[in-house]
This record gives structure tokens, C-alpha cells and sequence, in this order.
């Protein structure tokens, strides 16, 4: 990483952790304010879930912590995303198998037809929906189930959401917040792309080296294999930490443990065929199909020719909730984590002031962040609270 000798003895600023939160506060203090960087990493490589690798057998790219896409309408964004890595065209689209048939997801006008058994037109279809879901308006949703059903009607919440979100969150749907659902756009038209963002893509030459491009600067040392919490006594005790670790660890879970979702990957390779489903992720929406989704990633890069043609990579997702030790994957966020979060987000409201000791991503700010939401919330939380440490002196 061009490290030099002595940067790790002086780092003028600690992040914990080496996902796209973490690398972008690095790459800014490192290039904006030309201060020394130590970025410590727990895992023996960079870039968080994001981390991407070839698989041996075929040099397929695979997703080594599930499936990630990227896709921004932030225009500061995705300039500052190029600087690192040009995208290909690449656009996401997703099937769902409900009862032994394809539909696809997110809803929208292909689905409700299908789903129907006869063709509609929008407004059609929209009456069709709304007839039902007239238990519910959307506006006083409050919950995944009840925003669910507005957006959807009963029956198509049934198929597509119900028996799918079971598995992934294993929580009642009236405990889980509405804002999970709204994830997913709701479409009268036959647009059957996932997401509806301004830009798109896939990084040209992968993930990893996209991550490595942010931290390949002079200024900037990343430490693997290095747990923070060993190290901390052994840095200067007011060197300001942008820490990006899991909240409730960092103040030693006093206020209990936050609750999250951890996924299982169940990775193989198929010398049967090159092509095992035809489509990159494919939803299994059945209450007794074990995993909820199963990722082909060589249909990630149909621009890359040195995929074998006779061979392919898949593999099965599955969620459970986590346990001491699991990664964590998913904020739950019942009604007991937020009241557990407020009190730790008054903790590291303290810990900003007397410590200089900043919370980021999403395992440090216990929030459903997407990649580009993640990246985001760094450039802006370098603008308002990390660059001002440094150029005004702060204490
Ligand atoms: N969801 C569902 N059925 C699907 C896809 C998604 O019920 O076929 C629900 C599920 O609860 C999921 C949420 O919508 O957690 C958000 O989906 P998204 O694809 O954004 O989840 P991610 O890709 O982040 O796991």
C-alpha cells in the first residue's frame, strides 16, 4: 500500500475497518488534507463486504459476502466513484420462483399480469391492486406488512413477500420497519429493472480492485489481520478514530446487543453446464425452499470472454439471525434495537465530543446502508466533522 516506515507510529487519524465508508474517509484525509492514515482491518483482506475475488477453478468473480451491485442518483458520488474504476453497462434484473413459476422482480406490471393470468393495462392494474389493498393506505403504513400490502395488494404480498421475507428476517413483518419494503420500487409499467437509480453499473476490472485503488496512496497504511480493539492501547490516546465497526461492540455492549441478520453462503461449482439459471439472482419466494436466493455471477459480466463457457459459479443464500461471533449483515431494527440505538447514539455523541471518536458504515451506524449510501454519508460526514479536526484546530 506504499506505506512509510514510520506512518504507524504517527497516524494523524485511525479508521477501524476497511469497507467503502472506511477507505473513502481515508483516501479524502490522505489526498484532500495530506494526513497520515492507519486503517486498521480485522479480516485478512480490504474492502468489507464488498470484497470480491476469482474463483479458483474458473476465474469467475465471485461476491465473496453476497451480491453487490452498484447504483447511485448522487451525481458527487458517483464522479468521486470514478476516479477509482470505470463501470460496465450492467443493470440489474431479478426473478422470483413462486410456486413453480418465474416472475419477475420488483413488482410491476409483468408481475401483476402474470401473476393475474391475463393481460392488464396500467390503470387496470392499478385498480386491481388497490381493490386488494383497500384495508390499508399507504400513508399510515407502519410497518413491512402494512406498507407492504398498500403497495402490492394482499395477494401478491402473499407470493412474493411473505414467504421470502420470512426467511431472510425470520421476524414478524409488523415488527420490521416499513422502510425495508420501500427498498423495492412498485411499477405500472413493464420497467422490470431493480433499481430505478440515475447510474449504474459494475466495476470494469472488480470489486477488489476498485477498493485497492482507494487505498493506494503514499499517505495511507492498512493493517490486516488486526483487531482495533488489541491495538488501541498502543496508539496516542487522542489520535482521532473514524471507527466503522459494529456500535454496541465498541461500548462493550452496555446497553445490550443490537440485533442482526448473518447470511450462510453455500458456494458451487457446476462442470455440468455453463449456464445453470440464466439470469444473475434468482428469488426463491416458497416458505419451504431453505434459502432465499440463489446468485450465478458469471451473469454479472457478460462482457468477459475468459469466462469458460462449459463451467459456472453458483451459489445458495441463506439468513439467519446472528450470533456472537457471525458477521453481521442486516440491521433488524425491531422497535427494542431502535430504543437500545438511541441510548448508544447519545454514547457516541459523547464519545464525538471528548474523544474525537466518529461512527460510520453501516455496522457502526446500525443502519441498512447501500454501497453508495455508505460513501455518501463518508464524504460528507470528511466535509462537516473530519476536515474541520484537522483545519480548525478542533480539540
Ligand atoms: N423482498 C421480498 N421478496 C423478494 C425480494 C425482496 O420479500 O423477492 C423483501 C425482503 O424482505 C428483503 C427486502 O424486500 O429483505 C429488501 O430487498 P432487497 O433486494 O433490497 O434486499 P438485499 O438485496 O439488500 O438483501
Amino acid at each position: 500500500m506504499g506505506a512509510e516506515p514510520d506512518l504507524d507510529v504517527s497516524p494523524d487519524l485511525v479508521v477501524v475497518g476497511s469497507g467503502f465508508f472506511g477507505l473513502t474517509v481515508a483516501e479524502r484525509a490522505a489526498t484532500e488534507l495530506d494526513k497520515r492514515v492507519l486503517v486498521v482491518e480485522r479480516r485478512s483482506h480490504l474492502g468489507g463486504n464488498a470484497y470480491s475475488e476469482p474463483d479458483p477453478e474458473t476465474g469467475i468473480e465471485v461476491h465473496r459476502y453476497g451480491a453487490h451491485l452498484f447504483h447511485t442518483s448522487n451525481k458527487r458520488v458517483w464522479d468521486y466513484v470514478n476516479r477509482f474504476t470505470d463501470f460496465t453497462g450492467y443493470q440489474h434484473r431479478v426473478f422470483t420462483i413462486y410456486e413453480g413459476r418465474v416472475y419477475p422482480m420488483p413488482v410491476n406490471l409483468a408481475t401483476i399480469c402474470e401473476y393475474a393470468g391475463r393481460s392488464m393495462s396500467p390503470d387496470e392494474a392499478r385498480a386491481w391492486v388497490a381493490g386488494h389493498a383497500a384495508e390499508i393506505d399507504v400513508a399510515d403504513a407502519e410497518n413491512f406488512e402494512e406498507k407492504g400490502v398498500a403497495l402490492v395488494g394482499r395477494p401478491l404480498y402473499e407470493a412474493f413477500f411473505e414467504g421470502y421475507t420470512a426467511k431472510q428476517w425470520q421476524t414478524d413483518p409488523k415488527n420490521l420497519p416499513a422502510s425495508i419494503v420501500s427498498r423495492l420500487p412498485v411499477r405500472y409499467t413493464f420497467d422490470n429493472r431493480y433499481f430505478s437509480d440515475t447510474y449504474e453499473g459494475l466495476p470494469v476490472d472488480g470489486y477488489t480492485a476498485w477498493l485497492e485503488r482507494m487505498a493506494d496512496h503514499p499517505n495511507i497504511e492498512v493493517r490486516l489481520d488486526t483487531d482495533w480493539f488489541d491495538l488501541r492501547d498502543e496508539l496516542p490516546a487522542d489520535v482521532p478514530t473514524v471507527y466503522t465497526g459494529p456500535l454496541d461492540r465498541y461500548f462493550d455492549y452496555s446497553e445490550g446487543e443490537l440485533g442482526w441478520r448473518t447470511l450462510d453462503f453455500e458456494s458451487e461449482v457446476l462442470t455440468s453446464t455453463g449456464d445453470f439459471q440464466g439470469t444473475p439472482v434468482m428469488n426463491y419466494a416458497d416458505r419451504d425452499v431453505p434459502f432465499t436466493r440463489i446468485h450465478e455471477f458469471r451473469h454479472f459480466h457478460p462482457e468477459r470472454t475468459s469466462y469458460p463457457k462449459d463451467k459456472t459459479v453458483i451459489v445458495r443464500e441463506y439468513s439467519r439471525f446472528a450470533q456472537h461471533g457471525d458477521e453481521p449483515y442486516y440491521p433488524i431494527n425491531t422497535p427494542e434495537d431502535r430504543a437500545k440505538l438511541e441510548r448508544y447514539r447519545e454514547l457516541a455523541r459523547k464519545e464525538a465530543t471528548n474523544r474525537r471518536v466518529l461512527f460510520g458504515g453501516r455496522l457502526g451506524t446500525y443502519k441498512y446502508l447501500d454501497m453508495h449510501m455508505a460513501i455518501g454519508s463518508a464524504l460528507t460526514l470528511f466535509d462537516n466533522r473530519i476536515a474541520p479536526w484537522f483545519t480548525e484546530g478542533a480539540s
